[in-house]
């Protein structure tokens, strides 16, 4: 195992949750569970990686096929394998949605992208669904993507929203990659980049392009009574979300707003809106060509200038092999500049 875990609700909000669950008439023992087992899987991530040198041993090359496991409702992975690739599909709905939406993932990034799974050797992709009890969270452990059920009350079951499943198979490819730290700018990006597939990945499957698109992450898995509550938004970091139970979002939309050692999933506000007005501008999918390439190239502790530079320099190299607009270079750099990297 390797690289940092990454949880898809940030420890902001869970511990928001936490506090103010019991006084809300919300389930607040599930709401505790869910903030300390999160707290204890980053501990024991922390004490497991010293490197991340598993990440570039050449593994097997496979085939990108799927595993889904049932956790059976323990706070454990890899319980009971319950619907393999090419399987009917099982009984339990969120074992076929971690299925469907690995394979979009999967396809999206093979399609789109010309990558081949994670590692790009055909890594096998292995979920996990009803993780712990009323887990109102979901992460990728270095290995694996993991899905809690959520309370029903603040979170509905995590596997609803394809974002989720393409936002931790992503923290798969940057730790494959890039290998971006988990801290600081480096942060937001290895948080920025899974926001950016997931985002793609639900257009992929939706069939829409960037005009159409919500640009919120996370919408679906808020239970009935959040309607319209998300956990972030793209096109307008920092509006997300405002209520009793979650708080109000805190993420970056702009360099002056930025959060020195903050968070990665606030920082990385600011790298999402960049993507979100190049895409407006080349197409969700040119947009993500261009992200993808800067991402084979950036380093563990890259910073925002960095990938700046490399977006600008891959849209220049992409618009000369005529695969995103001729234009794309200056509309990288505006971007970037909109929103105070320069
Ligand atoms: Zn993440």
């Amino acid at each position: 195992m390797s690289g940092p875990i990454c949880f898809y609700i940030p420890s902001h909000i869970t511990d928001h949750i936490a506090r103010s669950a019991g006084r809300l008439g919300l389930d607040a023992e599930a709401a505790q569970r869910t903030a300390v087992a999160s707290a204890a899987l980053r501990q024991q991530r922390r004490a497991l990686t010293t490197t991340s040198l598993s990440a570039v041993t050449a593994p097997l090359p496979g085939k990108g096929d799927r595993q889904i496991f049932d956790d059976e409702n323990r706070f454990e992975t890899g319980v009971r394998l319950v619907r393999r690739e090419g399987d009917e599909p099982a009984p339990a709905a969120n074992v076929n949605a971690a299925y469907d939406g690995l394979g979009a993932t999967r396809d999206f990034f093979r399609e789109v992208l010309g990558r081949d799974s994670i590692d790009n050797a055909g890594l096998t992709l292995q979920g996990d669904v009803n993780f712990g009890d009323k887990y109102g969270n979901a992460f990728w452990d270095g290995t694996r993507m993991v899905f809690g059920n959520g309370d029903g009350q603040i979170f509905q079951d995590f596997t609803r929203d394809v974002d989720v499943c393409a936002h931790e198979l992503a923290h798969g490819v940057t730790q494959y990659t890039a290998g971006l730290i988990y801290t600081d700018q480096a942060g937001a990006m290895n948080e920025a980049f899974s926001d950016i597939f997931g985002a793609c990945v639900d257009q992929y499957v939706q069939k829409l392009d960037a005009g159409e698109h919500n640009w919120l992450i996370g919408e679906e898995v808020m239970a009935e009574q959040m309607y319209g509550e998300a956990i972030r938004s793209m096109a307008h970091p920092g509006t997300a979300y405002d209520n009793p139970v979650l708080g109000k979002d805190p993420q970056a939309a702009h360099m002056s707003q930025y959060v020195p050692d903050g968070d990665p999933h606030i920082n990385s506000g600011i790298v999402n809106r960049a993507f979100y007005l190049i895409a407006n501008d080349l197409g969700s999918f040119p947009a993500a060509k261009v992200f993808y390439a800067a991402l084979l190239g950036l380093w563990p502790q890259a910073q925002f200038r960095d990938c700046a530079y490399l977006c600008a320099e891959q849209a220049r190299i992409l618009a000369r092999d005529g695969k995103v607009g001729r234009h794309a270079p200056q509309t990288v750099r505006a971007a970037f500049r909109e929103v105070g990297i320069a």
